[in-house]
């Protein structure tokens, strides 16, 4: 591992095949929780799901405990954006919920989040789901050597506000490795073309742009997580782990089969 430019880890083939084994855990208890989300079960339900299951592959929580953070899941309902802790409030036919997950194996982090809609939802909040997860694979298509992170940032942004959707500002992807968030920040908007940090090898980065059917201004409520739009709009977000390759970019949070999604998320 070598430490250069703004601090960032390079990884080796070794180490990002071991962020692809806690990647797919991650995933895994992501799914089980996704789909266990059904109207009358509880955000805390969900959050039990997804510890067990990672307790049991020999893997911990990544999320509990940082910072103070009691869960092991993030649960962010309707207007609230990010950071949502998991509580006894019972889901609700035609909530959209934003759910993110992160294991730690073997000292490497996963971390990867979709965002689902619980019973029937509207078809403006079908919309806003399925563009936020194209958005995010959009990112990950432009996230490739001989681009910058402008280039990456700029095809996001222009596709989610050409959708007609803004991209939060405040809360943004990062390296991942041994720790949780490592250098770059990794940006989904106001990054011009050409500027920013170049996409190498070794580099391993979440793809995670936010959108919102409304204004992305957001304000963190007073249990000091749980963040939310300023104008009540609401948001979905999905998050990928990728690793830069010459090939191409590398997903580390795919799930295994038997966790898809009858979605294909
Ligand atoms: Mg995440
Ligand atoms: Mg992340």
């Amino acid at each position: 591992m070598v430490l250069f430019r703004e601090q960032i880890r390079y990884k080796s083939r070794k180490e990002v095949d071991k962020l692809r084994e806690a990647g797919r855990l991650a995933a895994n208890a992501l799914r089980l929780a996704a789909k266990a989300a059904k109207p009358g079960v509880t955000l805390l339900e969900l959050d039990r799901l997804a510890e067990n299951y990672i307790r049991k592959q020999g893997a911990v929580p990544g999320f509990k405990g940082y910072h103070g953070f009691p869960g092991t899941l993030c649960t962010s309902v309707n207007d609230k954006v990010v950071h949502g802790i998991p509580s006894d409030y019972a889901l609700r036919d035609g909530d959209v919920l934003s759910i993110d997950c992160g294991a730690k194996l073997d000292g490497f982090n996963g971390d990867t989040c979709l965002t689902v809609g619980v019973g029937h939802i509207s078809e403006k909040s079908e919309n806003l789901i399925r563009t936020a997860q194209l958005a995010m694979f959009r990112g990950i298509e432009f996230s490739k050597v001989g681009n910058r992170l402008g280039d990456m940032s700029t095809a996001v942004q222009s596709f989610a506000e050409g959708a007609g959707y803004s991209i939060v500002r405040e809360y943004i992807g990062h390296g991942i490795g041994r720790d949780l968030h490592e250098d770059p920040q990794v940006v989904y908007a106001d990054q011009p073309s050409g500027t920013g940090f170049r996409f190498e090898p070794g580099m391993t980065i979440t793809i995670e742009p936010i959108l919102v059917d409304g204004n992305h201004a957001c304000q963190v409520e007073s249990d000091g997580w749980t963040v939310r739009t300023k104008d009540g709009s609401w948001s979905a977000q999905f998050e990928h782990m990728i690793a830069i390759t010459n090939e191409g970019p590398r997903i580390l949070s795919l799930p295994d089969p038997d966790f898809e999604l009858a979605s294909g998320l």
